[in-house]
């Protein structure tokens, strides 16, 4: 068994995929080919917001966005700690500052009254992670984003496809930004991502700042950066988008029996009100984390851990700040096997396993306190 498996995707898309590079092949337009404008077409009107701009990872979809609302020295962002480290070092790399607030129980998501207490004169921009799959509270967020004049970055590189009050996840933040890592909810086969907007005078500048810093050929404008999508990744993703939508669907499916299956053992992920997830993960929270995750292994089941060490007790970005539900949730949090095609046998077995680490152990897995 893999954590990820594409295997299953592959297959289903296989025509589809061949076809659509063996065309690449054959115009030969390698950087921004006509497939990555019909990629930005197609999702711009996914996600619901007027831009699309394709890039070269969800990494430098963050920093483009940070760099097209000037974020640089002496500036404060508030940004989980409780994430993947890409959005706190792309805060760091341009000399600003990541002021990391707390999340959520249950949903691992910033919570607004920390963002709150944590904004400074030299706040310049709220950046949230849609983490998991599903959105914070864009309502409560944006409110206090508009009341104290900040920008929204989302990082919905692990929500694409996801809602919340009936939009969609890339359509919150002045800016949003994904990835199409290949294990994400929408992934490509190499590594890509892309910004998104409303704002017709931010995605001129991020399309300016992809191709180093450009207003026209050989016109440099501002400082860019070379971070084009590849049009094969771009081929790639239009393939997989023609099946995103019912895979999605299998998404809800597969959680939906792991909860059935798991939910009066241990503290299954919870979505909150008014929001649907993508699953990017689907994260359980166990207290004897090691002893379960190794009796996992012994039967075959790989697991992983997002994430064990939040980003304030890290070398690069150490800081004394307390934070206690994101400290807490790095203790005990464990992802599960997942993707759309998860057998109904290779599902069995993992709950039953986990059953079975219960009525072992009595009440070890419980965390639910
Ligand atoms: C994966 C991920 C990223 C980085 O995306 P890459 O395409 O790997 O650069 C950024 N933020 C979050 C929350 C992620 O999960």
């Amino acid at each position: 068994m893999r954590f990820h498996d594409l295997r299953h995707q592959q297959a289903r898309i296989e025509a589809d995929l061949k076809r659509r590079l063996g065309a690449v092949l054959e115009h030969g337009q390698f950087i921004l080919g006509p497939e990555v404008t019909t990629l930005e077409a197609t999702l711009a009107e996914f996600v619901g917001v007027r831009h699309c701009v394709a890039v070269a990872s969800g990494t430098d979809a963050l920093l483009v966005a940070l760099l097209a609302l000037g974020v640089g020295p002496g500036d404060e962002v508030i940004t989980p700690s409780f994430n993947f480290v890409a959005a706190a070092e792309m805060i760091r790399l341009l000399g600003a500052q990541p002021v990391f607030a707390d999340i959520q129980r249950p949903n691992y998501n910033l919570e607004p009254a920390d963002i709150e207490s944590r904004i400074t004169a030299k706040t310049r921009a709220i950046l949230p992670a849609d983490l998991f799959g599903q959105c914070p509270d864009y309502a409560a967020i944006h409110a206090l984003a508009e009341r104290c004049h900040l920008p929204v970055i989302e990082d919905a590189a692990q929500s694409f496809g996801a809602t919340q009050a009936g939009r969609r996840a890339g359509s919150f933040g002045t800016i949003a930004t994904t990835s199409f890592y290949p294990t994400k909810p929408l992934g490509c086969y190499g590594d890509a991502g892309a910004c998104f907007t409303d704002h017709d005078g931010l995605a001129e500048r991020m399309r300016s700042i992809r191709n180093h810093g450009q207003s026209g050929p050989y016109v440099h404008t501002r400082i860019g950066l070379n971070s084009r999508m590849d049009t094969l990744q771009a081929a790639v993703l239009l393939a997989k988008f023609a099946i995103f939508e019912p895979e999605i669907e299998l998404r809800q499916h597969v959680a939906a029996r792991y909860h059935a299956g798991l939910g009066d053992i241990l503290t299954t992920p919870s979505v909150a009100a008014g929001n649907t997830s993508v699953w990017a993960q689907y994260t359980v929270e166990v207290t004897q984390r090691d002893r379960v995750r190794a009796a996992l292994a012994t039967a075959g089941i790989p697991t992983a851990v997002h994430y064990p060490t939040p980003l304030h007790k890290q070398a690069a970005y150490q800081s004394s700040v307390r934070l206690p539900n994101t400290e807490r949730a790095a203790q005990r949090v464990l992802s599960l096997p997942f993707n759309p095609y998860l057998s109904t046998d290779e599902q069995d077995n993992v709950i039953a396993q986990l059953r079975t680490l219960h009525l072992k152990s009595g009440t070890e897995l419980e965390a639910s306190l």
